[in-house]
């Protein structure tokens, strides 16, 4: 590990054993690619950029128009699509949800919608996370989430999760955009591979949320035999004493229920999947380069003609025959739109175009005056 090489080797290898590999800031060149063209935005929303710098848009204004490429297509000959001629994808998208075409809306959501919230993203190597596992000398990055190296070396986990335990962070206008839906009524679900809890902080009813790789809410013995629950707030005081849990009944360890390589996804993940999906009449995906199975074939499970939102840093999902198809090429109903960029821009863009963007921020004005409001 003395070759700079190696090291960017070992926390990109890290970032994807954490699932927060998406909407890094040094993707930004990636991030619109040279047939991605910007729509022009409606004169309404324009005008009332009266700052000149996008970077710090007047209050309740949007620099959306900045950061965000809304995905434009020149369809094939004979493709009919689910979005209207006028105005960009996102604008058909709000109109199907104002008309109530679409009630049973499907987040899948990723490390994107989690960045802004400062989780570690192991980019700062020689500092923070990444300084304090390397003294742990692991065989290999993913160690760190595999059980049977966690049987054997608890302690470098444990290292990380005092870094990223729920508590630290606040939610971000995408997951409050989330809230938004699921108080609509509209939200059918919201699966997250983020182990970080900020939907439950934003006050997403847990029913309503799938962790597909679980999360740091519960906690329970590893023993097969055992498995008996450990109650979070003495979890969450062992990690952050720096001691090791261990199970009262049987001294085995007990190890927050984030599903490791080498264990199956929850059963919740299984058992909501297939209803869910075939009653989804939305797809929205958001901040995930979608490289985690099975979590990224779950875009396929929507019928065929289901509208399906990407919202992405960078282009993603769209090889193979199950995945995306932003251009229209297969089939003769163009059904999936793409928005490059931020996941937050988009989500205030598309609560605006909604005219929602007084109740997005009225929800985040009440999160951060209520202050203690970030325990899980
Ligand atoms: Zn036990």
């Amino acid at each position: 590990m003395t070759d700079k090489s190696d090291i960017d080797e070992l926390v990109k290898d890290l970032e994807e054993a954490l699932r927060i590999d998406a909407a890094v800031p040094d993707d930004d060149d990636a991030a619109v690619p040279g047939d991605a063209r910007d729509v022009p935005r409606p004169a309404s929303s324009a005008s009332s950029s009266s700052s000149s710098s996008p970077s710090s848009p007047p209050d309740g204004a949007l620099s959306a128009a900045a950061v965000l490429s809304i995905y434009a297509p020149a369809l094939p000959a004979g493709t009919t699509s689910l979005f209207a001629s006028t105005g960009s994808a996102l604008d058909s998208i709000a109109d199907m949800i104002r008309a109530g075409a679409a009630k049973n809306i499907i987040v899948m959501a990723g490390a994107g919608i989690s960045t802004s919230a400062g989780i570690p993203d192991f980019r700062s190597a020689g500092t923070g996370l990444y300084a304090n596992l390397k003294k742990y000398n692991l065989p290999y990055p993913e160690a760190i989430f595999t059980i049977d190296y966690f049987r054997r070396q608890p302690k470098p986990f444990y290292v990380l999760a005092k870094e990223l335990y729920p508590g630290q962070f606040a939610p971000t206008p995408s997951h409050f955009f989330v809230k938004l839906l699921a108080e609509r009524g509209l939200l059918r679900r919201h699966y997250t591979q983020n182990i970080d809890c900020l939907e439950r902080v934003a006050g997403v009813d847990p029913e309503l949320i799938v962790e597909a790789h679980g999360s740091f809410h519960e906690a329970h013995c590893i023993r097969a035999g055992c498995r008996e629950p450990a109650p979070r707030d003495w979890v969450k005081e062992q990690i952050f004493g720096d001691r090791i849990p261990r199970c009262t009944k049987c001294r085995a360890l007990v190890k927050p229920d984030i599903t490791f390589f080498g264990e199956g996804l929850p059963a919740r993940f299984f058992d909501s999947i297939k209803d869910d999906f075939a009653a989804c009449d939305l797809l929205v995906v958001m901040g995930t380069s979608l490289q985690v199975q099975p979590f990224a074939s779950l875009v396929a499970e929507v019928g065929a003609a289901v509208p399906r939102l990407l919202i992405n840093r960078e282009r993603v999902g769209d090889s193979g025959a199950a995945g995306f198809d932003f251009d229209g090429m297969r089939g003769s109903v163009h059904r999936d739109a793409l928005v490059l960029g931020d996941c937050d821009e988009a989500c205030r863009l598309l609560a605006e175009r909604l005219g929602w963007a007084d109740d997005l921020l009225a929800l985040q004005a009440a999160f951060a005056a209520r202050g203690d409001a970030k325990a899980p």
